[in-house]
């Protein structure tokens, strides 16, 4: 068939070829069978079973999106809510689409993007329950290997079923802020999003740079499986080599560690092949564990993840709420603008029992291995001084209580221009530049922005590198050590301009490591 060309967006860089298949939304019977209120609790049962069974195979970024999803589900209100519709006189069905029609609208209407993205796993959820309510049906999922995946949108929890089936992803609508593309961009899963009528046909096509070609030249369809094995190849001799040391080819040794949310969810050998944990986000640690007023438990996962790494460093970032880190159980202030809020060391120097309750547990953990503590967001002196006041009460009061305990390494985030542009004078054992806080302060760009606020944020834009060089100068004059943890690390083509700017140490997500390592090796 003649050639058609569909453009949207890139939501997940990379070469796919291979048949297009559709996937759509799933049927839901219209006699829905009505059962009233034990049926909608036993349907929202279903829902997190099936919720759950995926959460269990599924890598740590994938569980984190499913758990939320899962207490959504296990909310009594929102099923209270909905009960009382029954009762009003709606069936089960009704009443579940009218319970979550009011929840859903708000993220619909938000005009932040990354907001907007999560309307899709909430009508996921109203979907799954409303299957289950009409007796579910057979699955229609079964997607011939290899192929490009074309939907209207995608929820995550469908998208995990079929990912190992699928070479790429096609959205007539979607988000580039959504969970789907974040999963697919750690995959290395190309995926393009904002793509408009696709109409699926019986062809192959062409997917690359936000552009699906459905049924492309002999020429085209050469190129893709050039560029894509080329990919492969690149991703397999990553893989071989995930625990040879990252040198560049003029010997320049260059420190790779890893971001981790869920520690349960990193395997040990990962832990084994990095040089560390440069980045725990404690938020995304606690709230899925619900540890934030359980000093044991918090303790015990530092220990934990001490022993597990065998001597290599564990920097933990203390709690960074706020922002575009909700978290539910802390209380928070309604602001205009939370990116300019009580969020990060703000939020916790407001908060102080619960600060005293992370650092308590940190300054005993510190006993067992190297652990450094870095405080996210961080503006002034003022606030290191606060926590280092807090952090010396804490030692005091477990040295009281005959408790083993000692005080870490404490450095900071870069993340803000006051942070960045006051390096020369900021005390603090470290610096770790948050390049995704950076960039979009620097940029006044939402980090999770669309359309043409989603050019801006470059995080190799002039401004930034500069303030990023400040902040190596600054380190080198000062002997205080640099590194950076935002996403901009894990991408090869930024890595000759770090390197150039003297950072050699990063830390990435995970999954990126063997990919990083490779990298740097292949530098001159
Ligand atoms: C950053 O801002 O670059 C960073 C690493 O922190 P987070 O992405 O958790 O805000
Ligand atoms: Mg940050």
């Amino acid at each position: 068939m003649a050639e058609a060309i569909f453009r949207g967006r890139t939501a997940a860089p990379g070469w796919a070829i291979g048949p297009l298949a559709s996937l759509d939304e799933w049927p839901v019977n219209g006699s829905e069978i009505d059962g009233g209120a034990p049926a909608l609790r036993t349907a929202v049962g279903h829902a997190i079973g099936d919720l759950r069974r995926i959460a269990a195979t599924s890598s740590q970024d994938a569980a984190e999106i499913l758990e939320f999803q899962i207490a959504f589900l296990e909310d009594e209100i929102l099923l209270e809510e909905a009960i009382a519709r029954i009762d009003e006189g709606l069936t089960a069905p009704e009443a579940w689409r009218a319970t979550m029609a009011e929840q859903i609208a708000p993220f619909e209407a938000e005009t932040d993007d990354y907001f907007r993205a999560r309307a899709s796993d909430l009508r996921d959820l109203e979907v799954r329950v409303a299957r289950a309510l009409s007796g579910g049906g057979e699955r229609a999922d079964a997607l011939p290997t290899g192929c490009i995946v074309v939907a209207d949108d995608l929820p995550p929890s469908r998208f995990l079923e079929i990912e190992r089936a699928i070479a790429g992803i096609a959205l007539r609508r979607g988000s580039a802020a959504g969970h789907v593309a974040m999963l697919a961009r750690a995959r290395s899963l190309p995926m393009a999003v904002e793509l408009g009528r696709v109409i699926v046909t019986d062809t192959q096509a062409v997917l690359h740079e936000g552009c699906l070609k459905v049924g492309p030249d002999a020429e085209e369809t050469a190129e893709a499986m050039r560029h894509h094995s080329i990919a492969t190849g690149a991703r397999e001799r990553a893989a071989a080599m995930i625990d040879e040391p990252a040198v560049t080819r003029s010997g320049r040794r260059i420190e790779v560690k890893i971001n981790v949310e869920d520690p349960a969810r990193v395997p040990d050998a990962l832990l084994r092949s990095s040089d560390g944990i440069g980045l725990l986000r404690t938020e995304l640690t606690f709230e899925s564990g619900d540890l934030l007023h359980d000093e044991e438990a918090q303790y015990r996962v530092y220990r934990s993840l001490l022993q597990r790494l065998e001597s290599k460093p564990l920097t933990v970032r203390t709690l960074d709420i706020g922002g575009d880190k909700p978290f539910q159980g802390l209380d928070q202030p309604v602001e205009r603008n939370p990116f300019l809020g009580l969020r990060g060391i703000r939020l916790m120097l407001a908060r102080p029992a619960v600060f005293r309750l992370q650092w308590r547990a940190l300054l005993r953990a510190a006993t067992e291995g190297p652990l450094r503590v870095m405080l996210p967001m961080v503006t002034t002196q003022t606030e290191i001084d606060a926590t280092r006041r807090l952090a010396d009460a804490c030692l005091k009061e477990l040295f009281g209580e005959g408790q083993s305990a000692t005080l870490p390494p404490i450095g900071i985030m870069i993340e803000t221009p006051a942070a960045a542009l006051t390096t020369d004078t900021l005390e603090a054992d470290f610096f770790s530049i948050g390049s995704n806080d950076l960039t979009q302060y620097v940029m006044a760009a939402a980090r999770d922005a669309a359309g043409p606020v989603a050019d801006l944020l470059d995080p190799l834009h002039p401004a930034v590198t500069r303030a990023l060089r400040m902040v190596v100068e600054a380190g080198a004059r000062r002997g205080i050590e640099v590194s950076l943890c935002g996403e901009v690390a894990a991408d090869p083509q930024a890595l000759p301009t770090l390197l150039d700017l003297g950072l050699d140490k990063f830390s990435v997500a995970s999954a990126r490591l063997a990919a990083v390592r490779q990298a740097v090796r292949e530098q001159p």
